[in-house]
């Protein structure tokens, strides 16, 4: 499909321009930094762009004032008190110092505890966390792949977790291979479905074309729903294309 990309600056902002074959006019703002992208129909020229955006322009502060306020919650002291969340539930953080080796269990009344040694610093609490989040989303994602190369009818041949800054997902084509992002462990387990589904899908279709859309309306009906959940602010800094 004809894509074409490039970036324009209107009233100090840069906008992303994507032009490709659609019919209407899509702006975005996206988490965490507020980038804001266009989409536009091929025979729209930058100008009509520009106006666009410009008569948008509250509406896109808004949302960008909104990541804002949500960058600075996100900064985490591993303290009782705090929320964290997990499969997309809020829990309550709750640290216990003590001199058994550091683990965490999850509690049914919202809590997580977090037992650390006596001393522990935040970037000690933190990395005991960040390790159990790993584990338990490492646990979760093998029988989704399972589910859904055979769904699919694509191979995968390896797949990891890592942390990643603005991707929730990532295919390498032609290794066969997917990285998914450690920050999917805070989301529900749907929204996890929803991305390792659209990264096996780039593995019939390399690029977010028509076809990649209708593969993923075949696959997942319900995706866009699960996209919308998946970029909903509450969680705090993270976001993303992929
Ligand atoms: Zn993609």
């Amino acid at each position: 499909m004809n894509t074409e990309r490039h970036q324009i600056t209107v009233r100090g902002l840069v906008v992303d321009v994507v032009r490709k074959n659609i019919k209407h006019l899509h702006l975005a703002v996206y988490p965490p930094a507020g980038r804001i992208r266009v989409a536009v129909p091929l025979r729209v020229n930058d100008e009509a762009v520009r106006l666009a955006v410009i008569t948008r322009l509250a509406w896109i502060n808004r949302h960008r004032r909104k990541f804002a306020g949500q960058e600075r919650q996100s900064v985490r002291e591993y303290i009782s008190g705090e929320s964290h969340y997990f499969q997309g539930r809020r829990y309550r953080l709750n640290v216990v110092y003590q001199d058994g080796p550091a683990h965490v269990a999850i509690r049914n009344n919202g809590a997580i505890d977090l037992f650390v040694r006596q001393g522990s610093d935040t970037s000690q609490r933190e990395r005991v966390l960040r390790a159990w989040y790993r584990r338990q989303l490492k646990a979760l994602i093998p029988p989704l792949i399972a589910k859904w190369k055979s769904a699919i009818a694509v191979e995968v041949a390896e797949w990891g977790v890592k942390q990643m800054k603005t991707k929730w997902g990532v295919c390498n084509i032609r290794a066969h291979r997917i990285w998914l992002n450690l920050e999917l462990a805070k989301r529900p387990i749907q929204c996890l479905e929803y991305v390792i589904v659209h990264e096996l899908v780039h593995l019939l279709e390399r690029l977010h074309s028509e076809r990649f859309m209708e593969l993923m309306d075949k696959f997942m009906p319900h995706w866009r729903l699960r996209r919308e959940e998946l970029n909903r602010s509450a969680l705090g800094h993270e976001t993303w294309d992929y």
